[in-house]
């Protein structure tokens, strides 16, 4: 807890700024003091060895974060990632602290040494634990989603002087579709969709719509669902990034873990991207560890807040996970 307020007190600190810079000094001194071997690669990702072993097992997570973050996305799993391999000391275990997750995850993208498995813990940024009453959960897969837009159009027309019968108004259309969007997301398993910006043209407060643009944002647990939503939205040039499914050995052992600590077994997708489904997308073996995420499950927001109780409880699972991986006993 004093790390992630000494962290706290460096500020904001957006990818490859100097907040970030000095984020990474003040973690690459923790692990020099616990005894790790300290590199930083060419994407400037700060790494931390227990030196020896042929079996490379990472945790960790990132140290940048949004403008007026909240203090414990990302920190979290640096903090507590260290603190579990500090107790552990095996050979092949490493902690890493990636850079630049926020906008578009450019560390872990740009990491060039891959390990055999990677474990991140994050704190949920969502109501699912919460309203579960469980502290812990397994992360099935990282959600994909495809991003695009929906265009109407309409007649535009005097407000004033053409009746209600037979205009065609671009606007009603698309607020047809903003509630039908919500039906088709509400009936497929895990699915989302929003609609976060709406063009509407010519914008006059005397004049009916004639054209609307709307952003579309659907996004799937895996691909077959994603494919469903993406059809049944109608999204115009989409841009597509496919779900991360979690390794299932790691998946294993972190079950194991979680019942091993006395918490209820509880799994659910990763609504939000993560520097773990970038090292899944590489072909790298990859978990992640949610810890309840308190205060209704707010996050990128300065309420973001999870226990002291919570994280102790995930950072003694974590520490059960790393073990049996760099054992391999998964
Ligand atoms: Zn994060």
């Amino acid at each position: 807890m004093e790390r992630l307020e000494q962290l706290a007190a460096l500020g904001d600190r957006i990818g490859y700024s100097p907040e970030e810079d000095a984020a990474h000094e003040l973690a690459a001194g923790w692990m020099r003091q616990a005894g790790l071997d300290v590199s930083v690669d060419a994407a400037r990702n700060l790494i931390g060895r227990v030196p020896g072993g042929s079996r490379r097992v990472w945790t960790g997570s990132h140290l940048d974060t949004v403008p007026r973050a909240g203090r414990f996305d990302g920190t979290l799993g640096v903090v507590a990632g260290l603190e579990a391999v500090e107790r552990l000391g095996l050979p092949g275990l490493g902690v890493v602290v990636f850079r630049d997750e926020e906008r578009g995850c450019a560390g872990s993208r740009g990491c060039v040494e891959l390990p055999d498995a990677y474990v991140e813990l994050h704190i949920e940024q969502g109501p699912t634990l919460l309203r579960s009453d469980a502290p812990l959960g397994v992360v099935t897969s990282i959600v994909g989603y495809v991003r695009g837009r929906k265009t109407f159009e309409g007649t535009a027309g005097h407000a004033g002087t053409t009746p209600m019968a037979g205009r065609e108004d671009a606007l009603v259309a698309a607020a047809e579709y903003v509630l039908r969007a919500r039906e088709i997301a509400s009936a497929i398993e895990g699915a989302v969709a929003t609609v976060g910006q709406v063009t509407v043209e010519p914008g006059g407060t005397n004049v009916i719509p004639g054209r609307v643009v709307l952003s579309v944002d659907a996004r799937a647990p895996d691909a077959e669902r994603l494919d469903a939503l993406a059809a049944a939205l109608e999204i115009e040039e989409p841009v597509r990034t496919e779900p991360s499914p979690m390794a299932e050995d790691v998946r294993l052992a972190l079950r194991d873990a979680v019942a091993a600590v006395g918490a209820p077994v509880l799994e659910l997708p990763s609504g939000a991207g993560h520097d773990a489904g970038i090292l899944a997308t590489a072909g790298v073996p990859s978990g992640m560890l949610f810890v309840r995420s308190l205060n209704g499950g707010i996050s990128h927001n300065p309420a973001e807040l999870s226990s002291e109780d919570d994280i102790a409880l995930a950072t003694d699972a974590l520490e059960r996970t790393l073990r049996a991986l760099v054992l391999n006993q998964h």
